[in-house]
């Protein structure tokens, strides 16, 4: 019995039904363009979160998270609206809702994704749900609609205007590839991305920095991307070359070029990316990761010290390439290392935020890992 069933017996007094993970995940490339109708490319990491699950003959839902201490929250199915008020069992209950389950479940959570650092434990949280109610009601969706679900579980019922990246590789990853996402029609791709076998690993880096520009800084590039895409008569960035952006510079603010700038190039950074990572070299993805960072941070200025310190700290310990990841202004970078040099790396990147005196920061390591999947079912 795993430890979760037994957790699970201990709480709810039965067995469950079977238990389902999902991953969290790290955006390889493609930062800041996802609004702009540009491609992603995220991977999965080896955390992931759990779910057991058991059906029940009544009407009642009780849920319970190891990292909430095991405490029972009960509520019944048909009060599961968007309204309802309560904590972080929104994010499982507004996936109830989403998908419409109809009947009483008990539920237990017990996630491995660190909580906040950027690694998308919410979307681990709602697709672990949504893949045991999936199995638990033989419910039949398909990965791409329960990616809708899960994203229309935060947005409506959490209540966070998210896009649909962190859904789609935490269900539809597979391990040693990164999922190509166009998010202009939501299409998707695996691509191989097999760090393992050529030595290397992924070093993610939580500066553990909160910088109070997050929520208006996020606004102001936006609205810069919309408002040259309406004076330059396109759809969005995606429509953009370098070529048409240079020749009608004269029609935009210096500050919306710049902006606009990033997401042309970093548009075509993933896509050259992909095509490196087709042919195994790992150097020239390394340097299309560096190139978006400083796309990231002198273009689309979204980065701070601590990023820029994680970043520069990395590379002077032997990094391929480092980058900031998310929203910026904080949060987490990650650097592509040889898996020989992590203690290294990790060393180096301590030594620099102690001497600028920052908040130490935390580490992680991953390879590209699995997405969701029923782990047993009785
Ligand atoms: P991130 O997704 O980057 O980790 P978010 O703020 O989007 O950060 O989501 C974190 C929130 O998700 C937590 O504050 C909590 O409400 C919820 N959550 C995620 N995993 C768990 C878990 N294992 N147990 C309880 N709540 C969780
Ligand atoms: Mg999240």
């Amino acid at each position: 019995m795993s430890s979760i069933e037994g957790k699970f017996l201990q709480i709810f007094g039965a067995e469950p039904d079977l238990v389902a993970a999902a991953p969290g995940r790290v955006n390889l490339i493609g930062e800041h363009i996802d609004y702009s109708e540009g491609f992603v490319l995220p991977f999965a990491i080896k955390d992931r979160t759990l779910v057991a699950a058991r059906k029940r003959d009544d009407s009642t839902v009780r849920i319970a998270s190891v990292q909430r201490r095991n405490k029972i929250i009960t509520v019944d199915i048909a009060d599961v609206k968007p309204g309802l008020k309560g904590e972080w069992e929104r994010y499982a209950l507004g996936v109830l809702w989403s998908m419409d389950v109809k009947g009483g479940v008990d539920l237990l959570i017990d996630g491995h994704v660190p909580l906040g650092a950027g690694l998308s434990s919410s979307a681990a949280l709602e697709c672990s749900v949504a893949t045991a109610m999936n199995h638990l009601f033989d419910m039949g969706f398909n990965l791409e609609e329960l990616a809708r679900l899960t994203q229309k579980a935060e947005n409506q019922y959490v209540g966070v205007p998210c896009g649909i990246m962190d859904q789609s590789v935490s269900l539809m990853a597979t391990t040693g590839s990164a999922l190509l996402l166009d998010c202009r029609d939501l299409s998707t791709r695996n691509i191989p991305f097999d760090v393992a076998s050529h030595g290397l690993e992924l070093l993610i880096i939580d500066t553990q920095a909160h910088h109070a520009l997050t929520d208006g800084g996020y606004a102001e590039r936006r609205a810069s991307c919309e408002s040259v895409a309406s004076k330059l008569s396109v759809k969005s960035m995606r429509e953009l070359t370098m070529t048409k952006l240079d020749s009608s510079r004269g029609l935009i603010t210096e500050t919306e070029y710049i902006r606009a700038r990033h997401a042309v190039t970093e548009m075509k950074r993933v896509l050259d990316c992909v095509e490196a990572l087709s042919s195994g070299d790992f150097a020239t993805v390394g340097q299309l990761i560096n190139a978006s960072h400083i796309s990231l941070r002198d273009d689309y200025t979204v980065s701070c010290p601590e990023l820029d310190t994680a970043v520069e700290a990395s590379l002077l310990a032997g990094a391929l390439g480092s980058r900031m990841v998310g929203g910026g202004f904080g949060g987490s970078a990650i650097a592509l290392i040889q898996a020989s040099k992590t203690t290294e790396t990790i060393h180096a990147v301590e030594k620099a935020f102690a001497e600028k005196k920052f908040k130490a920061p935390r580490f992680f390591t991953s390879l590209p890992s699995q997405g969701a999947e029923l782990l047993s079912r009785r």
